[in-house]
């Protein structure tokens, strides 16, 4: 092969002659439909753009290791658990949640907090959120709470009423909304705030048996937050805030980590717990569920190219390795297809095969061929169908996963109505006075714009609460003036 590198071709390798000239008849004249080249430049860059991620479409991302510090292998097959010492090659993308991609990446809303782990039995993506809990526990609501989140169908921007409208309806949403509200709903770049898995998961040993579990990564940078007025004045000066700490601080080699713990549930523990243990609007109390340490997350090489590696990085928590399985928690349940289905529509059905979302430390030998954009051999002469004659990869039962019972009748049944305030108390009682004056302030300040019947729903729940908090609400709404924009033009 000859080594062109410095020779501009267009995607054929065809030399270019001119980048920077159109071809036309005469000086004067029209431009000409031979030019290929700039049709061709022309015809691509109409096509640069793909859909963007519906949620968490405003993201950055980076490589690094997932480092074993603890023995976990009583608890989990999966091989990169297999012994302390071990390292896993892990990519990295943290996400806002509700803006576009042109929006700003520091403003109060969850954050996507998401791991892709490179191991020998395929990839394992932990997509996660900086929150252990979520707004809602049915995957029926959750296309609605995030419309409610985005633009106004009319008039196409963000709008508190919009999203209080939802949450005053939603009670199983006030844990979530008062975590949110609170300082970790702003927080200082991503480098600062945790990470977790968020919905129960569970991990299978060697023997075949199942403990439920919930991860969490902690930063060892320690949680840092912006108050309400700090990210409001930081999102003018730079709305690219996380993104350049987070780029910046790798470039430097200053290299953000996180230690991975988790919290363990036998199946007679998950019988008697106080919730459902399946209710992604619930925490495990660390007290009755202490954090045990597995590892260590270090984030050591930024990408070189953000829309091959971040744009095209397509997580789904369909991707669990042998040794990690789901729960029958609702939302992961909805997400396990979810995910995969919507990467579809963004990358195409082979997405999988882009560098970035593909295997590292093995290969992919699956039944699926064809489709668009099959850039691979498409396993060349390989029979494509099975049960067959010719050679065809064998299926593994180190995958099986051990049945679990299951009873009742098939119906639309409600998670339990009436539970919905005992850990949104739990979670204002660990404030501290600072925490909670914030809090006050934050809501105040956006509660404050809605219309009476809306406030009035929501000061019920917070009532639920605390009579003294949702007082203070109450006040603070019409007291807390958000920053408005200076009417006077800077020159007149
Ligand atoms: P604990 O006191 O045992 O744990 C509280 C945990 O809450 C801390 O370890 C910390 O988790 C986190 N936390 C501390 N301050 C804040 C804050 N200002 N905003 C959000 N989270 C904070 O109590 P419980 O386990 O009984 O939980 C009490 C409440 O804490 C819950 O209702 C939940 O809202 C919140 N919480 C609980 C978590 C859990 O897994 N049990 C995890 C995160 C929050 P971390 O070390 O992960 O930062």
């Amino acid at each position: 092969m000859v080594d062109n590198n410095n020779t501009l071709t267009n995607a054929s390798g065809i030399p270019i002659a001119n980048n920077e000239v159109s071809k036309s008849a005469g000086k004067y004249g029209p431009l000409l439909l031979e030019d290929y080249d700039l049709l061709e430049k022309m015809a691509h860059f109409n096509r640069e753009r793909i859909p963007e991620r519906v949620v968490h479409a405003l993201g950055a991302g980076a490589y690094g290791t997932f480092t074993v510090t603890d023995d976990i292998t009583h608890l989990t097959k999966a091989k990169l658990f297999s012994e302390v010492g071990k390292e896993t090659e892990v990519f990295a993308r943290f996400s806002t949640v509700a803006k576009s991609k042109g929006g700003s990446d520091i403003y109060r809303d969850l954050r996507g907090f998401s791991l892709k782990h490179y191991t020998e039995d395929g990839n394992w993506d932990m997509v996660g959120n900086g929150t252990p809990i979520f707004f809602v526990r049915d995957p029926m609501k959750f296309m609605d709470f995030i419309r409610s989140q985005k633009e106004h169908p009319e008039q196409h921007w963000r709008q508190d009423e919009m999203w209080w409208d939802f949450w005053s309806q939603v009670p199983e949403s006030l844990h979530q909304v008062m975590w949110l509200m609170g300082d970790r709903g702003a927080p200082m770049g991503w480098r600062h705030m945790n990470g977790y898995g968020s919905h129960t998961f569970s991990l299978i040993n060697e023997q075949n048996e199942r403990i439920w579990v919930k991860f969490h990564y902690l930063s060892d940078q320690g949680i840092k937050n912006f108050t309400e007025e700090q990210w409001m004045h930081m999102q003018g000066i730079e709305p690219r805030w996380a993104t350049k700490d987070l780029f910046n601080a790798i470039d430097e080699g200053n290299f953000p980590a996180w230690t991975m713990y988790i919290q363990t549930m036998t199946d007679e523990q998950a019988q008697t717990f106080q919730w459902n243990p399946f209710d992604l609007t619930k925490v495990w109390p660390h007290g009755d569920f202490p954090l045990q340490r597995v590892g260590k997350l270090t984030l050591n090489r930024n990408p070189e190219n953000y829309f091959a590696e971040v744009e095209q990085a397509a997580f789904s928590p369909g991707n669990v390795v042998p040794g990690i399985s789901w729960s029958p928690d609702r939302m992961l349940q909805a997400r396990i297809m979810s995910y995969a289905d919507t990467h579809r529509y963004r990358l195409g059905v082979n997405y999988e095969s882009i560098p970035v979302n593909s295997p590292h430390a093995t290969q992919a030998n699956s039944p699926y061929r064809d489709g668009f954009m099959r850039v691979d051999g498409n396993y060349g002469s390989r029979q494509n169908y099975h049960p067959t004659r010719y050679e065809y990869p064998k299926a593994d039962q180190r995958a099986a996963t051990p049945p679990y019972e299951v009873s009742g009748m098939a119906d639309r049944i409600e998670l339990d109505e009436a539970d919905y305030s005992d850990q949104a108390k739990m979670f204002y009682q660990m404030l501290d006075n600072g925490e909670k004056d914030r809090l006050v302030h934050n809501i105040g300040g956006s509660l404050g714009k809605c219309p009476n019947d809306i406030k009035e729903r929501q000061l019920a729940l917070f009532r639920e609460v605390d009579e003294n908090f949702a007082h203070r609400v109450s006040t603070a709404m019409s007291e807390v003036k958000p920053p408005q924009p200076d009417p006077k033009p800077a020159a007149v």
